[in-house]
């Protein structure tokens, strides 16, 4: 009788080491996928403010935590900035309209499978918190993408916020033809959202749900 359990164990664990051997091409779901991630503003343009708070760091930082989780899940990842500068050309006459040009040629010209636009939000009712997707109806996969990202979100928030169409205001987004979406994956008039996203933890844990919607929207 002890030798069949003897046995049984073993074939439990031969099993379970063939399991683990097998793991890892599932942990790789965005293996071959090129995404490029562009936080928002920089240099001269801090986005939005709150004391001393500029939105174009958060950014950054979340940029690179963010680039980080999706390597981890197989994926290619480059940045628009990775430092405090913006992409306009130093003799430009409108800096931001500059920037923005530089930003849509960059993402249009690399043709990746798909871009995210990493930004804040910020409402004079600090109550709002979380993040929403926002969408542009220049290439169709768009709203598919925002969908995919604001249900795993709204998980992990516990809220239903709806994604949203962009305006026609946002020069940028329907100009890039490439899928992709706005994220405003936090608020800088909260301070809860501002607490958290100063934490690796809670950046990297974000990270992983906005992975978990972009391997939705792949599969
Ligand atoms: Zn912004």
């Amino acid at each position: 009788m002890k030798k069949y359990v003897s046995i049984s164990i073993l074939g439990f664990l031969l099993l379970s080491c063939l399991a683990f051997k097998f793991e890892p091409i599932n942990s790789f779901p965005l293996f071959g996928k090129f995404i490029i991630l562009d936080p928002g503003h920089g240099n001269e343009d801090p986005g939005s403010i709150y004391n001393d708070e500029f939105e174009k760091n958060y950014n950054l930082e979340f940029a690179r935590t963010l680039k980080r989780t999706i390597e981890k899940y197989g994926g290619t990842v480059i940045l628009t900035r990775d430092g405090d500068y913006d992409l306009s050309n130093p003799k430009a006459h409108s800096r931001k309209r500059s920037d923005f040009d530089n930003r849509i040629k960059l993402i249009n010209e690399d043709a990746p499978d798909l871009y995210i636009s990493l930004h804040m939000n910020y409402l004079n009712d600090p109550k709002y918190f979380g993040s929403q997707t926002f969408y542009s109806t220049v290439n169709s996969k768009n709203e598919l993408l925002a969908q995919k990202l604001q249900d795993r979100l709204n998980d992990f928030f516990n809220f239903k916020k709806d994604y949203k169409k962009i305006g026609n205001d946002k020069y940028m987004f329907s100009k890039i033809e490439v899928p992709g979406v706005l994220l405003e994956y936090g608020f800088m008039s909260n301070y809860k959202d501002r607490k958290n996203l100063k934490n690796e933890n809670y950046r990297e844990k974000l990270s992983t749900v906005i992975c978990q919607g972009i391997i939705d929207y792949f599969t």
